[in-house]
């Protein structure tokens, strides 16, 4: 295996609260490890509980003038820091392949889809709306106004470092919301050029407040229990999902919860088996399979299920698994030993209750976390795969007959992210369409995820949208005035 050393530019590590880069209270740090070399990158600042406090008391302070700016001004901080990303994508990029592994063609695809969010919500700052109508006894005018809901907490995990930031960043910076951001703990650095970039780009202090740190429920609950924040805003598993939730009700905080999938990979026998290959290798290798909207069950009807099988054993036997810096790799490694662990265990279950590897199935080169592409075929509904998040690059394909049998089977989970189905007959894809449990539904595209979309699920994979026209709506409180009309109506 070939190691790169990566060239990266000069690192923020330190916490960014009230527009200024300081240590932490403990003066203490914690590592940052590259997960193909599992060499330690670099050392960022461990914040502490009174960190917490300092970054909430100036979100809390700067919430009123911050609430009070002109829609432009948002716009044009967030377009600036848009345009600043773009040309920084190199070293942004090199970043994010260093501390998560991705290889760096998607690192580049992440720069740029995270920076469309500053774009899009930098056109969607000038463009809050109202409402006004009449009381039905005609007597008042009704006049709907909507404002910030206050400072926010956001919380985002390690597989999309710059995306799950700017996704919700960007929406509370349009709405006139401040924050305190803590980023994950296994990917802070993206996070922290971030930040670097909205204070060049011209975001006043107080407005983003990050704090890094090894002990996320210390930070977290702090901010929680602050009284200050209004709304929490996470990204993440479904688990602690439920422990930000059960927090949130003490303060009944506004909340945003993108968190785990399931996703149903539906192939039925008439679809256009080329288009379906690449729908599952896009579906599935996003990311190494470390994604929220990663094709976590393959339904292939019988018929095409052999073909459809051994093709994408082929494409995915053929992919480059390395160093995400070694130019041309395909498949980087894996977050780390826990993630690693899982997958192989996941793997051995599968196999003992009667699935069989037809490629994959083991870590094919050490020192890093990485896991050979694997596809595995008569994989039973009671494999632990089928109830839990893979998390890796893993294809478990089951065969299946009838229409209705594959519905109740995509829909047995309590997850409802995504679900994809690939079909040639219209009338089928719409009924997939009305009939999966799932918040978003990619018909003949392995790829749903977009700044124009309502990104979100139902179930337990989450509350609210982030993105398209109603992702600053979770940042935006309502507001009606009600103004008696001149001449009261008989
Ligand atoms: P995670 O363990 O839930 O961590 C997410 C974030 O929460 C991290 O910043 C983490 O800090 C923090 N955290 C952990 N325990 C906490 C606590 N008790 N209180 C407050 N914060 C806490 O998830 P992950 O393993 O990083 O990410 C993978 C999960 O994210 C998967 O389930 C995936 O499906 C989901 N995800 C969902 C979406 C979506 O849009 N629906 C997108 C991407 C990922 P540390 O980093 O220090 O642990
Ligand atoms: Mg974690």
């Amino acid at each position: 295996m070939s190691i790169a050393t990566p060239v990266l530019p000069e690192l923020q590590t330190d916490l960014f609260i009230d527009g200024k880069w300081t240590l932490a209270s403990s003066e203490k740090q914690f590592g940052v490890e590259n997960p193909a070399t599992l060499e330690t990158i670099a050392y960022v600042a461990d914040g502490t509980p009174e960190d917490a406090q300092r970054a909430i008391e100036a979100a809390g302070a700067a919430q009123e003038s911050w609430g009070r700016t002109s829609p432009r001004f948002r716009a044009d901080i967030l377009r600036k820091a848009y345009e600043i990303i773009l040309s920084r994508t190199d070293d942004l990029a090199a970043i994010m392949t260093a501390e998560m592994g991705k290889p760096l063609a998607e690192a580049k695809g992440e720069v740029a889809y995270g920076a469309e969010f500053f774009r899009w919500f930098s056109e969607e700052a000038a463009r809050i709306d109202g409402d006004s109508t009449t009381t039905v006894d005609g007597n008042n005018r009704i006049l709907v106004t909507k404002e910030p809901v206050g400072p926010c907490v956001l919380v985002t995990p390690w597989n999309f470092p710059l995306a799950m930031g700017t996704r919700k960043i960007g929406t509370a910076i349009a709405a006139g919301c401040t924050m305190v951001f803590k980023p994950a703990e296994l990917a802070p650095l993206t996070s922290l050029a971030l930040a670097a970039i909205l204070h060049e780009a011209g975001l006043p202090a107080g407005v983003l407040n990050v704090v890094t740190t090894s002990n996320p429920s210390s930070v977290v609950s702090v901010w929680m229990s602050s009284g200050i924040a209004r709304k929490v805003s996470f990204t993440g598993s479904t688990e602690v999902g439920k422990i930000l939730l059960r927090q949130a009700a003490e303060n009944v905080m506004r909340s945003s919860m993108e968190l785990g999938g399931n996703a149903p990979f539906i192939v039925l026998k008439d679809a256009d088996l080329d288009r379906a290959v690449d729908g599952a290798i896009a579906a599935k290798m996003r990311n190494m399979g470390e994604a929220c909207t990663a094709a976590n069950r393959l339904y292939v009807q019988r018929g095409v299920a052999e073909e459809f099988s051994r093709r994408l054993a082929e494409r995915m036997d053929a992919l480059r698994v390395g160093d995400g810096a070694v130019p041309g790799t395909e498949v980087g490694p894996l977050i780390d030993q826990d993630g690693l662990d899982k997958v192989q265990q996941l793997v051995d279950d599968a196999v003992t209750r009667g699935a069989k590897v037809l490629t994959g199935g083991f870590r094919p080169q050490e020192p890093g976390y990485f896991y050979k592409p694997t596809v595995l075929v008569d994989v039973p509904a009671d494999a632990e795969m089928s109830r839990t998040e893979i998390f890796g690059p893993v294809a478990p394909i089951t065969v299946f007959d009838a229409e209705d049998e594959v519905i109740r089977m995509a829909n047995d989970t309590a997850w409802g992210l995504v679900g994809y189905v690939f079909t040639q007959d219209l009338d089928v894809a719409a009924r997939f369409s009305a009939e999966l449990e799932v918040g978003m539904v990619g018909v003949n595209t392995g790829v749903v995820s977009n700044p124009a979309a309502p990104f979100g699920g139902i179930k337990q994979s989450g509350i609210g949208r982030e993105g398209g026209r109603v992702g600053i709506e979770e940042f935006l409180e309502y507001k009606y005035t009600a103004i008696p009309t001149t001449a009261p109506k008989h």
